[in-house]
């Protein structure tokens, strides 16, 4: 049972640590005692698992009885990273008072609260990800008086380990998506909205007056750069501000989100095209690790960012591309510009740390050094003359007054942390000059008295000692203890030593403690004043970040198609998608030895849908999902692996994976599917690009036929008709869609049969497959020999149509039959209708009438085909 503050039992360090508590209900509170943060209660039986330590039932010290955990001060960041991965938030309450001249109980204080989306700790922290807060308000200003609306919420997002800042509003249906790019690591949301987010973000919620106050901070500037965003923009801000004081002033003004010019990306295309993850979870194996040759941390999010929101603005692309292009063509100033990037470090976060207090004085040296190579990233992109680079390079603020002001008040090899001493330079300040000579004379002074007390008492074996409880004392051994001169003083015994001081001593140790006292605080003030100094360049130093970040990830894009055989896409002002000889990068890459067989695809408004049969392992999906990678590549500023390419600007990538696929990752069901299409049905807009491979393939066979069928039409025949559609399928009998719609082509897998074994050509070839070989597969796989003959056998029957009493086929063996080489000859869909409905009649309670009727119906039905 736990107690409780008004327990009669309740101690008064039980009623602080409930008063702390309070202030952070959601927090595992980490009390200080001591050396230890201890944890107590509920927070001891959630925190005790995560981090792997002991639980405790009680503790004695503590005057309080309950569960208990406990982590020693020192490596307190590593366990609350720990917390922090586990999505926890952790409030740290440290002892404000010093016990040594505090009576009674000592005050304590929360100082600050450490969530998964305010983080700044870089044991927390991807050198190459951003670690973004998410805030979501609805308008409430669009229903006054009335329940919050979700049309059009405001959204922010904050990363404060960089200070990158975005805020804008998304229509509601598409809030999802926003938060599956920028995969937040907190959301932040009102009491009582609910939001689908992704699983296993932690989410934090505030009372609606919280926002409405934090948003009167705020001046709303509807035509500023961030429109509606403003709430959301304020609330993130505010909630940083409250978990840490004084955290986000390095966050300036955000930047609008920007949602109409990027192009959409669902999180089931995110997942397909294994943008930031392999389908089997690894981020090494995926499309952006693949492509990944930056050189800076800023660098790598940079590029995170280009793949989740490519652009859609045409002009926006032809920069992006001239600037690659141009630092494809010329190598040696491509090679000299990434050196020089190699020495700039994370630029953004650790003036992040600065800026809010938290650097350590080696971080600071690190950065300063990181700025000493940003002039040489200039001038190794002087020869560049491409609009985009110029105008990056040509804006690169002068930041060289900061790194020398760094480096003449930091020492030169200064200690990790801000509170050992050391950390400024000799010569920064004259007062610390002189103490500190003082302090290296008291060392001289020292070392006379031990002489010449040596001398006087002529015990050879005497010693200065110090002793922080005792100070500076004189050591000579027990057996010298009678010989000492008569002016000595006694101040400690020992085991085997007597200690002793003299005036000269004790004045000389006045001095030196007091020198030593001074110089901690000359240095703290020192360094306090300078990171609030760099703390003011957060304009300069943003600005100098992003172009860093630009530089890197054009290099890197350039790198990567210098180095395969990629290609610049070209504009098309006509609806377009054209791409010769194009590849697969993940599957190229894995395959090593192996060729790949490089693919061409060409749609355009009169062929805008592509139906793709062909075996199952036939290469149908590489395919469908080459093309919609190269148009997310192209529009995120790549250039593509291909021959070449020609592209309208695509809106949004839609991709529905058929269940069956999906199924091995244990999460879909044949609703999912159908949920999915009908988003996609709903929201494909004319310059959106489809890519459905095997819909309908989790139901029965004429269930997901048919399914298929009436959405290759339906894409086809509605209003907004331009759609790009590639649709990947087993069903052969799809391709007669072509017959009676005149958007739609067709394609299939080339396949050559060699003594009756099928060999993948991988080519995809124009026409239909006339079957599924899905027999040929199986023999390939080894199933035993009498297995596929028994198959060849009922499929045999199944063509010829060989149906039972009650409508079924024929599955039973038949003596003398052969087994046949064709496949799954399928009736119409008409005719699986009109077979259906027969089966279902219940003959002995039809009325002639009836009957009649049904008949008509039934031949009608075959005869519209
Ligand atoms: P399907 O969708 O038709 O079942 P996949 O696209 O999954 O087939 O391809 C099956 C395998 O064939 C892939 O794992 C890949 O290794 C290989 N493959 C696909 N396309 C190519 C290609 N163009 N060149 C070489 N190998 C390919």
């Amino acid at each position: 049972m736990a107690t409780t503050p008004k327990d009669a039992r309740a101690t008064p360090m039980l009623r602080q640590y409930f008063e702390m508590k309070s202030r952070a209900p959601d927090a595992i509170l980490f009390y200080r005692m001591g050396d230890f943060y201890e944890m107590f209660f509920e927070d001891a039986k959630e925190a005790a698992p995560i981090l792997g330590i002991a639980l405790t039932a009680r503790n004695r010290d503590s005057d309080i009885e309950a569960p208990m955990c406990g982590v020693p001060w020192q490596s307190a960041g590593h366990h609350i990273a720990r917390l922090v991965a586990a999505g926890r938030k952790v409030a740290i309450c440290e002892q404000v008072e010093d016990p040594r001249t505090a009576k009674g109980i000592l005050r304590r204080d929360i100082t600050r609260v450490v969530t998964p989306g305010t983080v700044l700790d870089p044991e927390s922290l991807l050198p190459g990800a951003a670690s973004w807060l998410a805030a979501v308000v609805p308008r409430w200003r669009d229903t006054p008086g009335g329940a919050p609306t979700t049309e059009h919420p405001a959204v922010a997002f904050l990363d404060l380990s960089t200070g990158q800042f975005h805020a804008g509003t998304v229509p509601a249906h598409r809030l999802a998506d926003l938060l599956s790019l920028f995969r937040p690591r907190e959301v932040l949301i009102p009491e009582g909205f609910e939001i689908d987010i992704l699983d296993g973000v932690p989410v934090s919620r505030r009372p609606a007056a919280w926002f409405e106050q934090a948003a009167r901070g705020e001046t709303p500037s509807e035509a500023g750069p961030a429109g509606g965003g403003f709430a959301a923009a304020a609330a993130a801000r505010a909630y940083a501000e409250e978990m840490r004081p004084g955290g986000a002033r390095h966050v300036g003004e955000p930047a609008p989100l920007y949602f109409g010019k990027r192009m959409g990306l669902d999180p089931s295309a995110i997942a397909t095209l294994e943008i930031f993850e392999s389908s089997d979870g690894s981020a090494e194996r995926s499309l952006c690790a693949l492509i990944d040759r930056t050189r800076t941390p800023l660098g790598a999010r940079a590029l995170k960012d280009a793949l989740a929101r490519p652009s859609t603005d045409p002009m926006e692309l032809e920069a992006r591309w001239d600037a690659v292009e141009e630092l494809a063509r010329r190598a040696a100033e491509r090679q000299g510009l990434r050196r020089a990037l190699d020495d700039v470090g994370d630029l953004e976060r650790r003036f992040a740390r600065i800026a809010t207090g938290t650097a350590g004085p080696r971080e600071v040296a690190a950065w300063a050094a990181g700025l000493r190579a940003v002039p040489r990233v200039s001038s190794a992109g002087a020869p560049l003359a491409s609009p985009r680079l110029r105008a990056i390079l040509d804006g690169i603020p002068e930041m060289e007054d900061l790194a020398s002001r760094v480096e003449r008040t930091i020492a030169s090899e200064p200690p990790v942390l801000a509170s050992a001493p050391g950390v400024i330079r000799d010569g920064a300040d004259e007062e610390l000059d002189s103490l500190r000579s003082l302090r290296r004379d008291a060392q001289g002074a020292l070392l006379a008295i031990e002489a010449e007390e040596r001398k006087r008492s002529g015990i050879s074996g005497l010693r200065v000692r110090y002793n922080r409880v005792f100070g500076y004392s004189l050591e000579v051994g027990k057996a010298h203890r009678e010989g000492v001169p008569t002016d000595w003083i006694r101040r400690q015994s020992l085991a085997n030593a007597e200690r002793f001081v003299t005036p000269a001593l004790k004045e000389l140790e006045e001095k030196i403690l007091g020198a030593e006292d001074r110089i901690a605080s000359i240095e703290a003030r020192i360094y306090g004043d300078l990171l609030q100094e760099l703390g003011r360049a957060a304009g300069r130093s943003a600005k100098t970040a992003a172009a860093i970040a630009a530089l890197d990830l054009h290099a890197s894009f350039a790198d990567v198609a210098a180095s395969g055989r990629w290609a610049r896409p070209e504009l098309s002002r006509q609806p377009r998608l054209r791409i010769s000889e194009g590849r697969h990068p993940i599957v190229e890459a894995l395959r090593r030895e192996e060729v790949f067989v490089p693919n061409d695809c060409d749609l355009s408004p009169e062929k805008r849908i592509l139906v793709v049969t062909g075996p199952n392992m036939g290469g149908k999906s590489t395919y469908l999902r080459q093309v919609a990678t190269a148009v997310l590549l192209a529009q995120a500023g790549s250039f593509v692996p291909a021959a070449g390419m020609e592209m309208s600007v695509v809106d949004r990538i839609f991709t529905r994976v058929g269940a069956a696929d999906h199924l091995a990752r244990g999460e879909s069901t044949f609703m999912v599917e159908m949920l999915e299409a009908a988003a996609i049905l709903r929201e494909a807009t004319a310059q959106s690009l489809v890519i459905l491979d095997e819909v309908g393939r989790g139901t029965s066979t004429f269930d997901g036929l048919s399914i298929a069928w009436a959405i290759v039409e339906h894409l086809h025949d509605r209003p907004e008709k331009g759609t790009f559609v590639l649709f990947a399928t087993h069903y052969h009998e799809l391709t007669e869609i072509a017959l009676v719609r005149p958007g739609v082509a067709n394609a299939t897998m080339a396949v050559k049969e060699i003594n009756g074994k099928v060999v993948f050509l991988r080519k995809v070839v124009p026409g239909g497959a006339d079957r599924s070989y899905g027999i040929h597969v199986a023999e390939l796989a080894g199933l035993p020999r009498a297995v596929t003959e028994r198959a060849r056998e009922i499929l045999s029957n199944l063509e010829k149509q060989e149906l039972d009493v009650k409508g079924a086929p024929v599955l039973a063996r038949h003596d003398g039959e052969s087994a046949g080489e064709g496949q799954m000859l399928l009736f119409s869909v008409s005719e699986e209708l009109v077979l259906e409905k027969l089966r279902d009649v219940d003959v002995d309670n039809l009325t002639p009438v009836a009957a009649l009727s049904l008949l008509a119906s039934l031949q009608d039905r075959i005869r519209r085909n």
